[in-house]
């Protein structure tokens, strides 16, 4: 049985990072999406929120686990028996950050849990969260980046 860690903020989920968990539900057994804080940026919605966006959306697909934790990845990683992590790459803008944390944590857990990094299908090249939540402020239509639950955990953020 083999499972891989998808770590990131999801805040929210949009269909670049469904687009990613289903690329590795091909390539393995189970997805294990792990919402994790960011210290870095300021989120629209709580961890709490964000995996539970993420339960309803596969819900129905056993394949699909979501935890959380204040671990590194690697971590957490291992916690869940995932021999390596998955993350997407939408183009070079990604590369830098990406190689830069596959390396740390390839490093920092003596070389156990490597780094597969995944293209999104080119739909959805340009599409992050802050884009969604940015196109969601100026009242546009956001119905072709993020599922029908995601829009209405947004409308109600706002009221
Ligand atoms: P964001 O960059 O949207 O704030 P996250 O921290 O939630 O993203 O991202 C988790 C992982 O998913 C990262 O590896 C990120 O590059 C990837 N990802 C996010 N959106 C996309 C997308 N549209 N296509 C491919 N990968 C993506």
């Amino acid at each position: 049985m083999t499972k891989v860690l998808y770590p990131g903020s999801f805040d929210p989920i949009t269909k670049g990072h469904m687009n990613i968990i289903n690329q590795a539900l091909e390539l393995f057994d189970e997805v294990v999406v792990a919402v994790l804080p960011n210290p870095a940026k300021k989120s629209m919605f709580t961890i709490e929120e964000r995996m539970s966006l993420v339960q309803q959306i596969y819900k129905d697909n056993p394949k699909v686990t979501v935890v959380t934790s204040n671990s590194a990845s690697v971590d957490i990683a291992e916690a869940h028996n995932c021999k390596s992590i998955i993350r997407g790459l939408r183009g070079l803008s990604d590369y830098d950050y990406e190689v830069q944390i596959a390396q740390t944590n390839k490093e920092i857990s003596n070389g156990k849990v490597n780094t597969i990094c995944l293209f999104a299908d080119k739909e959805y090249q340009f599409l992050s969260s802050s884009i969604v939540k940015e196109v969601f402020r100026i009242n546009k239509d956001i119905s072709k980046y993020v599922t029908p639950e995601v829009i209405k955990a947004m409308q109600d953020k706002n009221n």
